[in-house]
């Protein structure tokens, strides 16, 4: 027994499915102490975007800390803090015409949708928020009250309150129209449902299987929310900072959301970061109510920076985003056809395999891993296999990594297929 399971909580939870003490890490790859090399197609959950150790991140980084500069400050005024901003608002918001004010509240991305469901319910003075099925909104509990995950649910110990659940997009198998039970619920006095503060979403849902909801649907969530005062939080904690192809998420439907949570990517190295984001006018915070010791942290600011300066000048990287996307979802297509009834979901470089099948998923992430990747799976039962490679792989890692994973689920769902397979390829 090493001393991770001597010592570390069973709560453990990646390295049981990873059992290797990994060492370096560069761009899409990382390494094991034992000399063994894995191409990384979990990307740290999201957070690094930009690959491990991207050197126009790791160089300011290195000479900001060798500088002498401060490192912890709360939230007073530093450089740092005052570059990032700057960045922020230059490259980032004013380019898309958003007009919101940032907010620091804790480095995670729980902290950030726990300040954004604070924030609707004190503007509002409504306790009520609404979330979908499948949802993950972080381990906390007013973001886990907000999550549909039955077993990360029950471990809360105390009731889940003022919130629930409301079919996402692909929920009912198209059985009845868009939002026809919210519309219904919320102009009949009779529905019992309490009109909520808020409706968070994620436009694609990253750990509840990888479902990514149409910007026909989004925009029609947009508008019930407008019609019915109703404030609508996009969570682009993993969906965000280019991971579906353009900075925000939610770009691409064109809506603007009151709220929005970015966390995971937002410092662009791995470093904990994260900001809420809201509309001017929603500002009602009294300072120091919502606080907190690592509200932006200046390490991360430099990185962060660094980082929207390096990757986000210009529209470049969302065409370098589009052709490694298509090449990622022509390699997933391969896969999924060779095995009955899979499907491939996501949106961008943040996409997958569902199994009918429930166990084929974890099997061929197992699979993958012994023979040199690494790849999760998502969804309530484990039964999507997901990707996410780093928005910067070139296409000959990533053409490595789908090889590996073609490899790995043709020996897991077996060869029945195997000529469609080889004709397509
Ligand atoms: C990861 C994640 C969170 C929680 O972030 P933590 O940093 O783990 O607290 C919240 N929302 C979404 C969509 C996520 O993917």
């Amino acid at each position: 027994m090493d001393i991770f399971e001597s010592l570390e909580s069973e709560v453990r939870c990646y390295c049981r499915n990873w059992d290797t003490v990994f060492e370096r890490a560069a761009g899409s790859m990382i390494y094991g102490e034992d000399g063994r090399e894995y191409v990384d197609f979990f990307s740290g959950a999201g957070a690094l975007n930009y690959g491990h150790n991207h050197p126009a991140l790791l160089r300011p980084l290195v000479e900001y800390l060798l500088s002498g500069a401060v490192v912890h400050s709360l939230d007073m005024k530093t450089a740092a803090k005052r570059r990032f901003l700057e960045t922020f608002h230059e490259l980032i918001l004013k380019p898309r015409d958003l007009d919101y004010k940032v907010m620091f509240p804790g480095p995670t991305g729980t902290n950030c949708v726990e300040a954004a469901l604070k924030l609707a319910r004190k503007v509002t003075g409504r306790p009520h928020i609404l979330g979908f099925t499948n949802a993950f909104h972080g381990m906390t509990l007013g973001s886990l009250a907000v999550t549909g995950n039955s077993m990360k649910r029950h471990g809360a110990g105390v009731p889940l309150s003022n919130a629930s659940s409301i079919p996402y997009d692909g929920f009912l198998d198209g059985g009845a129209p868009d939002f026809q039970w919210l519309r219904l619920a919320l102009d009949d006095r009779g529905s019992g449902l309490e009109k909520p503060a808020a409706i968070i979403v994620e436009t694609v849902q990253g750990e509840g299987g990888l479902r990514a909801a149409r910007a026909a649907w989004l925009r029609e969530l947009s508008d019930i929310c407008h019609q019915h005062g109703i404030l609508l939080i996009v969570d682009d904690v993993q969906a965000g900072c280019g991971r579906t192809g353009t900075f925000f998420s939610f770009e691409e439907s064109g809506i603007v959301p009151d709220i929005v949570c970015l966390s995971k990517s937002i410092s662009g190295f791995g470093l904990p970061l994260a900001l809420t984001l809201f509309k001017r006018e929603l500002d009602v915070w009294k300072p120091g109510e919502h606080n907190g010791t690592f509200r932006g942290h200046n390490l991360a600011f430099v990185t962060g920076a660094a980082a929207l300066e390096h990757f986000w000048q210009d529209r470049h990287f969302e065409a370098r985003i589009a052709a490694r996307a298509d090449q990622l979802q022509a390699g997933l297509a391969r896969i999924a056809d060779a095995a009955d009834g899979a499907t491939v979901r996501g949106r961008g470089l943040l996409a997958g395999i569902h199994y009918t099948d429930a166990n084929a998923a974890g099997k061929i992430a197992a699979e993958a891993f012994a023979r040199g990747l690494l790849v999760e799976t998502s969804g309530p039962e484990d039964e999507v296999l997901k990707t996410m490679p780093a928005l910067t792989i070139s296409a000959e890692d990533l053409g490595r990594g789908l090889a590996i994973l073609a490899g790995a689920a043709e020996s897991v769902t077996g060869t029945g297929r195997r000529t469609v397979l080889k004709t397509v390829a």
